[in-house]
């Protein structure tokens, strides 16, 4: 980065780049995030603040945070409000700002996260809140839960993320900022900001014309994070009218919204740069927006956040530059095998301890370990590993023994999934004293930290294409743990088989309805795999494992972090053939 970009970006007024997203995954005390997309957030930031790259986020303030999960004895699922003390985390400040919501104004108060990098460049992020005295209780409780409440809810947050976050980011002094960074279409709304500030700036108090949307586009980036199109919020017209009021929406009918409102349309519409989150999701995006240009940038994941202290040690140590600049990761290929397999032995009984001391399994370090842990949306099949049990207690008589960790929360309203972790907790009593099975609770970036380093193989079991990145295998691959995975999302571009891991089956283009023909296909293409490759690989051949561990980092750990792809943000999505932003770069 030149000079020009290094400043204190706490009350700067000018930043590139105001990052907007429903969910933010900053610290693992502040659970203001659901799963993927919010950790991809907050890694997005570190890497921002590691980088110097000057940059301010807007989320929603959740009291209730996503949720906390209990799971009793059948693993059926119960949840309740996360408590967490905001103010340990955040500072609250001084400019409010309103929005009309519905015909009433809406009171929005501010509070700052200041995330430091590697070199102190500090971020600020900040949290909009409506629990104020002076709105209604519904108001109030708009900031209160993630991805809770029906549709109106929805859309009354999305405008406060959108519009409120605009307003607010003008209230607290960061004005001319150059880019708009849509993470999702969630804050598609951002867009009657702009207009109104390009209204404003030309001085005229009358409606936009097709010219004014025209100058909002070269300021919105939007990354769609969804391959299929029930992913994509869409609101009926007449709500649209009632929330925004008939004013907005006759702004956003100037920007093609119509019948509904349709974020992603609307993102697609008023952006400069759209871009999917693997090449595989961003040609599947291409087929499905044929309007416009869709581009790929595969997400990453924050090297020094995901790796455990074992190997941040041993890095340090052999390659003192990863922290800051984790390319150097490719050098890993020579790093001596030993030191490799020591730092996964400590990440591996930290992991082994931590399960043994919550649920009394007698976990063993020396026996082959599978991690499966993620969101429990149908799509990922949680439970295609059981397809067959009767085949999974062979191979574990005859190719040597392994024990299987699980954990991730279904959304209170998804009903298929709770179902998928309770069969899960049936196959564990139908397993027992053949496989042992755990399945951890309250899945968080705590607990994904333990797990996506502790383990041997991380498992990944994707309906394709509904795997639009994926990010946990990213997590595994930092920390030498090699995937085994159906093609799909990263895992296209990631995967060596028998180098960086095994694939699960051939590349297939689409499968979109659940098919069980395709279950029992992945199932037993996996228990092949596992029978004759990956476990024979452990037991037998340590030096080809450990060896696969190594490149598993030089390759995939080197190239899928968040470093690599914010810099290919910069100089393909935000500064893209545009004068104003290379004079700011030029300092
Ligand atoms: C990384 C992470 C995810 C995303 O995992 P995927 O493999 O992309 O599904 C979800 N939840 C938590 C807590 C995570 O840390």
């Amino acid at each position: 980065m030149p000079d020009g970009l290094i400043g204190e970006m706490v009350g700067a007024k000018s930043p590139l780049v105001a990052y907007f997203s429903m969910e933010i995954g900053l610290n693992p005390g502040v659970p203001t995030y659901a799963g993927g997309l919010g950790v991809l957030a907050g890694d997005t930031i570190r890497s921002a603040a590691d980088i110097r790259l000057p940059l301010v986020a807007v989320t929603l303030l959740y009291r209730g945070g996503h949720f906390f999960q209990r799971l009793d004895e059948h693993g059926t699922q119960s949840e309740e409000p996360v408590k967490w003390v905001v103010e340990d985390f955040l500072k609250p400040l001084d400019p409010k700002v309103q929005i009309e919501l519905e015909g009433r104004m809406v009171h929005i108060g501010v509070w700052r996260y200041v995330l430091s990098g590697e070199t102190g460049y500090q971020i600020p992020v900040y949290f909009l809140d409506t629990d104020l005295p002076g709105n209604s209780e519904w108001d109030r409780s708009l900031t209160g839960t993630l991805y809770g409440g029906d549709q109106r809810y929805r859309l009354c947050q999305e405008a406060l993320l959108g519009l409120g976050g605009v307003r607010m980011l003008q209230a607290v002094g960061h004005r001319q900022i150059g880019r708009f960074h849509l993470n999702e279409g969630h804050a598609s709304l951002l867009v009657l900001g702009l207009l109104e500030e390009a209204l404003a700036s030309v001085g005229v108090d009358k409606e936009p014309s097709a010219a004014v949307v025209e100058a909002v586009r070269p300021r919105c980036v939007f990354t769609t994070h969804t391959p299929v199109p029930a992913g994509h919020d869409q609101f009926p017209a007449d709500m649209a009218e009632r929330v925004v009021g008939a004013r907005y929406w006759r702004w956003l009918q100037l920007c093609g919204q119509t019948q509904t409102l349709n974020m992603t349309a609307l993102a697609l519409s008023c952006s400069r740069y759209v871009n999917g989150v693997a090449m595989k999701h961003g040609e599947v995006s291409q087929g499905m927006f044929p309007g416009y240009p869709v581009h790929s940038i595969t997400n990453g994941v924050h090297a020094t956040t995901w790796m455990a202290p074992s190997f941040k040690a041993l890095f340090d140590r052999h390659l003192p530059d990863w922290r800051r600049d984790p390319l150097t990761l490719r050098y890993t290929v020579g790093v001596p095998a030993a030191d490799i397999w020591a730092a996964h032995d400590e990440a591996k009984r930290r992991l082994i301890e931590f399960i043994n001391h919550e649920t009394n399994e007698g976990f063993d370090v020396n026996v082959f370990t599978i991690g499966f842990a993620r969101r429990a949306a149908t799509y990922k099949r949680l439970t295609l590993l059981f397809h067959d049990l009767d085949r999974l207690k062979a191979i574990a008589q005859r190719a040597g023994r392994f024990q299987l960790v699980f954990a991730g929360k279904a959304h209170p309203r998804d009903h298929g999934g709770k179902e998928l972790i309770r069969l899960v907790h049936q196959f564990r009593e139908a397993l027992h004293g053949h496989v042992p099975v755990v399945y951890l609770c309250n899945y968080d970036m705590v607990l994904a930290k333990l797990l996506c380093a502790g383990v041997d193989v991380w498992l990944n079991t994707p309906l394709p294409p509904h795997e639009a990145s994926g990010t946990s295998g990213m997590k595994a691959a930092m920390n030498g743990v090699p995937s085994l995975s159906v093609l799909d999302g990263w895992w296209i571009e990631g995967h060596i088989e028998g180098v960086t891991g095994w694939s699960i089956g051939d590349r297939v283009e689409a499968c979109l309805e659940p098919s069980s023909g395709m279950d029992a296909c992945h199932a037993s293409a996996l228990y092949d795999k596992l029978e004759q490759k990956v476990l024979p690989c452990f037991y037998k051949d340590r030096d080809h494992f450990i060896e696969m561990m190594r490149q598993t980092i030089a390759v995939n750990g080197s190239f899928f972090n968040t470093h690599r792809m914010l810099a290919q943000y910069v100089n393909n999505a935000y500064s893209a053939l545009d004068e104003s932003f290379s004079k700011v770069l030029a300092g």
